[in-house]
């Protein structure tokens, strides 16, 4: 299984907004689409940085709600580490442990084409298990 397949089974949606966003805009985007990430994105939808809900957190535990009118260039992570289609589920799984993140864009051709967040890679390793469990049942005639 590859961050391909992953892709394609989840869709290659990704919420996206600009730098210059208040951290209060981000939060409304991420209750709206019920999401914890958002990647930031600047001309030609190139990858500027990515902010996660544990960001703002962060914002508000060190400044208060104040946070939420500053930009979120401000708060974002601008060293984004990003996947490609081949990437494995093992490597996206690994890269994540790594580095203590729970989201990856995937790029290809320097577009980026998705997001693949730890709970697609659990969803898909269950999803992998649950058919190989029916696959022995099915074999041994149960
Ligand atoms: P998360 O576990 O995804 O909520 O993110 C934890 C921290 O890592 C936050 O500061 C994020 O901005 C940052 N982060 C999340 N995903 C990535 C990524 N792919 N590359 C770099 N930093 C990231």
């Amino acid at each position: 299984m590859n961050a391909a397949t992953i892709l394609k089974f989840k869709g290659g949606g990704v919420v996206t907004a600009t730098a210059n966003r208040s951290l209060l805009d981000i939060a409304e985007l991420l209750t709206q689409h019920g999401i914890g990430c958002i990647v930031i994105v600047g001309k030609d939808n190139k990858i500027a940085g990515i902010v996660s809900e544990r960001d703002l957190m962060r914002a508000i535990g060190q400044l208060g709600p104040e946070a939420l009118d500053k930009p979120v260039s401000d708060f974002m992570t601008k060293n984004v580490v990003t996947a490609r289609e081949a990437d494995t589920g093992e490597q996206l799984m690994s890269e994540m442990t790594v580095h203590r993140f729970r989201h990856m864009p995937v790029v290809e051709r320097n577009r980026l084409i998705g997001l693949v967040s730890i709970g697609d890679l659990v969803k898909m390793q269950i999803a992998g298990v649950e058919m190989e469990a029916t696959a022995t049942r099915e074999y041994a005639g149960y």
